[in-house]
C-alpha cells in the first residue's frame, strides 16, 4: 500500500535484478538469450541481432525500449517471452539473510521499496520467490503498457520514483544498485545515500554481451563518493542508521 505523502519516513530503494541475488545466478545470461531470440525472431541475422542488442541496450537503458520504437514489438509479447519464460524458480531461492536483513530495517523512521528497471510481474515473482514481497512496501518498475516508458538511469524515472511514494526531498532517499550509473545518476539528483553494489569478477550479460563485473567508471565520471558494498550484509555497516538495534 502507497503510505500518504503526509508520510515522512526516508526511503530505503533497492534495485531488483542482481542487487537482491547474485549475478552468479546467470539470469541476465539466461534474459540475454532470450532477447536474442527475439531479436532473431524478428527476422533479423544473427550477427545483425546481436550488433542492434547492444546498440538499443547502450542508447536506450533497455533493448526493449529499442524494439517498441523501431520494430513496433508489443512490449508485452515481449515480457512473455523473455522475463516471464525465465525459470526462475531453479535459479534463484529464498535467502534467510536478506529476509533477516529486511526486517531488521526500522520501518518507524524508514519504508522500503523495490525500484527496478523490470516490468511489474517479473519483479514481484522475483520478490516472491526471495521471501521479500511482504516486506517491500511499493515497487516502482518499467510500465510496459506506457509508449516510451521511462526506466533508470534517466532522471524522469527517479522524480517518478519520488513522486509515486509521495516523497519530496531527495535527501531522504536511500539507494542501491548494481548499476553504476544508476547510483550516479540517483547522486546527482541528490539522492542522500547511494550504495553501489558490485560483485567484481563475476561474470554478467548486458545488451547481450558477457562481461565481468568490475568497479571502473566511465571515462570522465565524476568523483562522487558513492559506497562500495559486495554484499547486502555490508549495508548494516554503511547505513548502520536505518537498522534496529537490538
Ligand atoms: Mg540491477
Amino acid at each position: 500500500m502507497t503510505q500518504p505523502s503526509s508520510d515522512d519516513r526516508d526511503i530505503v530503494w533497492f534495485d531488483i535484478d542482481n542487487t537482491l541475488y547474485s549475478a552468479s545466478a546467470k539470469i541476465s545470461h539466461a534474459m540475454g538469450e532470450r532477447i536474442h531470440d527475439y531479436f532473431v525472431g524478428l527476422g533479423l541475422g544473427e550477427e545483425e541481432a546481436s550488433e542492434l542488442h547492444l546498440h538499443y541496450y547502450t542508447q536506450y537503458g533497455l533493448a526493449l525500449r529499442g524494439l517498441t520504437r523501431h520494430h513496433d514489438v508489443d512490449p508485452l509479447d515481449f515480457d512473455k517471452k523473455c522475463d516471464g519464460s525465465l525459470p526462475l524458480e531453479s535459479m534463484i531461492s529464498f535467502n534467510p539473510q536478506h529476509r533477516k536483513l529486511f526486517e531488521d530495517i526500522d520501518k518507524t523512521k524508514y519504508r522500503v521499496w523495490g525500484l527496478t528497471n523490470a516490468y511489474k510481474p517479473h519483479a514481484e515473482r522475483v520478490l516472491r520467490i526471495l521471501g521479500l514481497l511482504d516486506l517491500v512496501e511499493g515497487i516502482v518498475y518499467c510500465d510496459y503498457t506506457i509508449p516510451n516508458f521511462v526506466c533508470k538511469p534517466e532522471p524522469e524515472y527517479y522524480h517518478m520514483a519520488m513522486k509515486k511514494a509521495g516523497l519530496t526531498d531527495p535527501s531522504k532517499c536511500y539507494f542501491v544498485d548494481d548499476n553504476r550509473k544508476n547510483v550516479d545518476t540517483a547522486k546527482e539528483l541528490g539522492w542522500g545515500h547511494c550504495v553501489h553494489f558490485c560483485e567484481k569478477g563475476i561474470e554478467n550479460v548486458e545488451g547481450g554481451r558477457i562481461k565481468e563485473i568490475d568497479d571502473e567508471r566511465d571515462p570522465g565520471a565524476v568523483d562522487n563518493d558513492v559506497a562500495l558494498v559486495t554484499t547486502l550484509e555490508d549495508l548494516r555497516s554503511v547505513w548502520p542508521e536505518i537498522f534496529k538495534t537490538p
